[in-house]
C-alpha cells in the first residue's frame, strides 16, 4: 500500500493546486449542487451530454483540498464516459475509500483514482473524497433536490 499512499499525497497536491475542469457550464443539460456540512464542501456540477456518453462535465465551489482533489480528478475521469461506466465508477470510488475492496484488485478500471485508497485512513475525510461522486450521481440520475452527506 505504500505505492497508494504516494499516489494519494501526489495526486491531492497535484489536482488541488491545479484544479480540471473547474469551470461553470451555461449549457449544461444536468447540474447539482452538493454540499458537505461537517467540512464546508461545497460545490456545483454540470454535466452535458451526447447520447448515452458524458460530453463535458465540470465543477465549480469551495471546499478543502481532498474534495477539490477528487472532484478534479472524477472530471477528468468521467468526460467522454458512458453512464453505465459512470455508475461502475461511482460504486468503485465509494467502495475504495470506506475500504470495503482492495484497490489493488482494480487497478485497470481505476486508473489514478487508486489513490483515493489512502482516505480509508482518515475516516472523518471519507465524505470529503465522496461528496463530490454522490453529487455527480445526483446529476447523472436526475435528482432534484440538493446532496448532502448529512
Ligand atoms: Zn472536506
Amino acid at each position: 500500500m505504500d505505492e497508494i499512499r504516494e499516489l494519494y499525497q501526489e495526486v491531492i497536491l497535484d489536482h488541488n493546486k491545479n484544479p480540471h475542469h473547474f469551470h461553470t457550464m451555461d449549457d449544461a443539460d444536468s447540474r447539482q449542487e452538493g454540499f458537505n456540512p461537517l467540512c464546508g464542501d461545497h460545490y456545483t456540477f454540470y454535466l452535458k451530454f451526447d447520447g448515452d456518453r458524458i460530453s463535458e462535465v465540470s465543477f465549480e465551489g469551495s471546499g478543502c483540498a481532498i474534495s477539490k482533489a477528487s472532484a478534479s480528478m472524477m472530471c477528468a475521469q468521467l468526460a467522454g464516459k458512458d453512464r453505465a461506466t459512470a455508475d461502475r465508477l461511482f460504486e468503485l470510488f465509494t467502495s475504495i475509500v470506506t475500504g470495503k475492496i482492495d484497490p489493488l484488485e482494480h487497478l485497470e478500471e481505476l486508473g489514478k483514482l487508486a489513490a483515493f485508497a489512502g482516505v480509508a485512513e482518515f475516516p472523518i475525510r471519507v465524505k470529503c473524497a465522496t461528496l463530490p461522486w454522490h453529487t455527480m450521481h445526483g446529476a447523472l440520475h436526475g435528482e432534484n433536490s440538493s446532496i448532502s452527506t448529512e
